[in-house]
């Protein structure tokens, strides 16, 4: 993953650059990260045992504002995919115009064989490992894959007694009981949805004769189908790491989501119990699922879907990335070829770090909006920066992509040069 991120987002990068005015020195600059820290983290096992994980955290670049991004727990984090995901999160953050660098970090552990507090003592061990390499206004941590508000709740918790004081703004993602903002949980899907609507509304698409396609059905996934068929789309197809289903008339997606949720399996709802009788479907599998003739696809599970492979299959007219590098540099050609307008990840999924800059804001200033005024604010910025690509696009003759990236690149340009020319370490 770490690589074929790096090397998507790199080739990305250079494909944008012939249409930024990008100095010699910024270019050196965002060729190495910043900061990378590799640490060991003890932890006292249940049995008594002692235990020893690998953690990293990397700020990439902190031209823009302190670094900002997740941590993820996985057996694979190795320091390169840390590094890739701190690169990607430079551009995320510099595209939606939050004031942030981007950063990510990691421990290279399987947590589902750790018990709760097992996960507890590694979630505190790793914040006193790298509590002089992060703060409110350095480097502020989130979730990411594996780690959920529970976990930041704990972090917040470990760093605040470091400080001794509270320091909820050095974490984002916590529980709402703990500092974290109301909307944080579905922002992901929130955002990707005010983007697509707003997109389909201007190219004079009415939701009702709009049909969906959603790989995925997970945080991103579930609440984007879900929002959409409260909005009149016709989502006909979903899919979870199972399998697929599909019902060309529109499935029951809330009665879908209660099914998952209560089994944990989509394969449930196959054939037996409401949903079947709702509905009629038929059972497809997920590669079907992509090649489906509907108007919107949107890929929310895995990166690397949709490639060389099958890019000539693919018959829908738009594809919104809610995951992260769902589609792969090759395969954009192909998309391109065919005329499907591709609005890309660093754009789409970008709802979850745009509620995590207001929960840190409102942390900051100790004053707390409603669920109203979060959706209202995040409706605002999509839109904004989703307006701005589109205008990029279609003066510099550029797919979406391409625009998001010359997007990022202008702010991050601006920012070198603002700096001047001392080179301060
Ligand atoms: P999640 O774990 O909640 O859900 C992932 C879903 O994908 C699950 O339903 C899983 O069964 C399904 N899946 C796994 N393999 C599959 C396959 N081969 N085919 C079809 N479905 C498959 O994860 P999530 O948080 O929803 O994240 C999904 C994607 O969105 C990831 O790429 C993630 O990086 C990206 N993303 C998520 C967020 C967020 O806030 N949740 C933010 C930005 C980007």
């Amino acid at each position: 993953m770490s690589h074929s991120l790096f090397t998507e987002a790199s080739q990305r990068f250079n494909k944008a650059l012939q249409y930024v005015d990008l100095s010699q020195d910024a270019i050196a600059r965002l060729t190495y990260p910043k900061a990378s820290l590799s640490v060991s983290i003890p932890v006292r096992m249940d049995d008594g045992t002692l235990n020893v994980y690998q953690g990293y955290r990397v700020r990439y670049d902190d031209t823009r504002g302190p670094t900002k991004g997740g941590v993820r727990f996985h057996p694979h984090v190795s320091l390169d995919e840390v590094q890739s995901l701190a690169f990607w999160m430079t551009f995320k953050c510099a595209a939606l115009g939050l004031p942030f660098g981007g950063a990510k970090g990691g421990i290279t552990v399987n947590p589902k064989q750790l018990s709760s507090s097992e996960l507890e003592r590694l979630s505190r061990g790793y914040v006193n490992a790298i509590a002089d390499f992060i703060g409110p206004d350095v480097d502020i941590l989130a979730p990411d894959v594996y780690t959920n508000a529970i976990i930041m709740g704990w972090m917040m918790e470990q760093y605040s007694i470091i400080r001794r004081k509270s320091v909820p703004s050095v974490v984002t993602g916590k529980p709402v009981v703990m500092g974290g903002s109301l909307g944080r949980n579905t922002a992901t899907a929130m955002g990707a949805f005010y983007v697509m609507n707003h997109v389909l509304a201007l190219q004079g698409r009415v939701p009702h004769k709009t049909s969906l396609a959603v790989q995925g059905f997970g945080n991103a996934g579930a609440v984007l189908a879900e929002l959409a068929s409260k909005a009149g789309y016709k989502v006909v197809a979903v899919s979870d790491s199972k399998g697929a289903i599909y019902a060309a008339q529109g499935l029951d997606i809330p009665s879908i989501r209660q099914f998952k949720e209560s089994s944990r399996d989509l394969k449930a709802v196959y054939c037996k119990g409401t949903v079947c009788d709702v509905v009629e479907h038929d059972v497809i599998t997920n590669a079907e699922l992509l090649e489906l003739d509907v108007d919107v696809l949107a890929p929310a599970a895995l990166e690397n879907q949709i490639t060389v492979e099958n890019a000539d299959r693919i018959q829908a007219r738009y594809i919104f990335e809610l995951a992260n590098g769902p589609t792969t540099p090759e395969a954009d050609d192909i998309l391109d070829e065919k005329g499907i307008q591709v609005f890309p990840d660093i754009l789409v999924n970008a709802g979850g770090v745009t509620v995590s800059y207001f929960e840190w804001v409102q942390n900051r200033g100790g004053f707390y909006w409603t669920l109203q005024d979060v959706n209202q604010r995040l409706h605002d910025k999509m839109v904004e920066e989703t307006n701005q690509i589109l205008a990029i696009a279609h003066d510099s003759a550029v797919s979406h992509r391409t625009a998001a990236y010359i997007h990022a690149l202008t702010r991050l340009g601006k920012a070198f040069n603002a700096q001047g020319l001392s080179v301060e370490y």
